[in-house]
């Protein structure tokens, strides 16, 4: 009698600590992230991409491409990256913009670069745009705004043109969570850092867009979308004091005036 109530506390407090074990583990985000593989991933992304391609115009111009994937294979180089998942996409539109879909792509409007003051400026949302992709948080986006039901059936080519839509705008027009834009920045000035980049023109470039009229926030939209830019400036200053680190041009001066030339044709 006396065992067998033994082995019932026994039984019981196992099942509670089994319990306890199993509910401290976040299950939801990992089925959520582990169910969308790199394949449906890229899946998803070519369908966006292939909307983005409908509906904007693409910048075919050789020379400014080449200049900005050389810009993007020197941060790659320098952190290791593996080059292949960042698919640059320069899009003719006035708008201050730059964000990465699924898969890698990497979109990347010529208002941004018309706007920036320097090459640093430009090279400090590419390489937070880049962290984003890096630190695998454009999915993870998406399965909080949409749903991992959505995302599956895009991935198998069953969802209407009006969700894919939807879903590819919420990329363009809305920020990640404050944690994750904040890791993306702090990645960013590493990314700098090691590709030789002085990251203090990128806080400035925060700090300048900041104090920009409300009337002409539209064409500010990775502001928008990236609120505290003030805040991000300061902490990004802070983060970088105090790290040694060179400070040399990826392009040359030339090079950088052309490109300021052509996006403006
Ligand atoms: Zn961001």
């Amino acid at each position: 009698m006396k065992k067998s109530i033994i082995q019932g506390i026994f039984i019981i407090a196992l099942f509670f600590s089994i319990y306890g074990i199993l509910s401290m583990v976040d299950w939801i985000s990992f089925f959520k992230i582990e169910t969308i593989t790199e394949k449906s991933e890229a899946k998803i992304g070519d369908l966006f991409w292939k909307m983005f391609q409908e509906n904007e115009k693409e910048n075919k111009n050789a020379y400014l491409n080449h200049s900005i994937d050389s810009i993007i294979d020197k941060i790659c180089f320098a952190n290791k990256i593996d080059r292949k998942i960042v698919k640059l996409h320069i899009v003719n539109k006035a708008e201050i913009n730059a964000f990465a879909l699924p898969g890698g792509h990497l979109l990347v409007y010529s208002g941004l670069i018309t706007h920036s003051e320097n090459q640093e400026e430009l090279s400090g949302v590419l390489c937070h745009e880049i962290g984003h992709i890096a630190l695998n948080q454009v999915m993870k986006k998406l399965v909080k705004e949409v749903g991992i039901s959505v995302l599956i059936s895009m991935s198998t080519g069953n969802t209407g043109t009006q969700v894919i839509r939807e879903t590819a705008k919420k990329l363009s027009s809305t920020a990640f969570d404050r944690s994750m834009e904040k890791e993306a920045d702090l990645k960013a000035v590493d990314f700098m850092i090691q590709a030789e980049i002085n990251p203090l023109p990128f806080a400035d470039f925060l700090n300048t867009l900041a104090d920009k009229e409300p009337e002409d926030l539209k064409y500010f939209s990775w502001i928008n979308t990236h609120p505290d830019s003030k805040e991000r400036s300061k902490y990004i200053i802070e983060y970088a004091k105090g790290k040694s680190f060179h400070k040399k041009s990826i392009l040359h001066s030339p090079t950088w005036e052309k490109i300021k030339k052509d996006i403006q044709e």
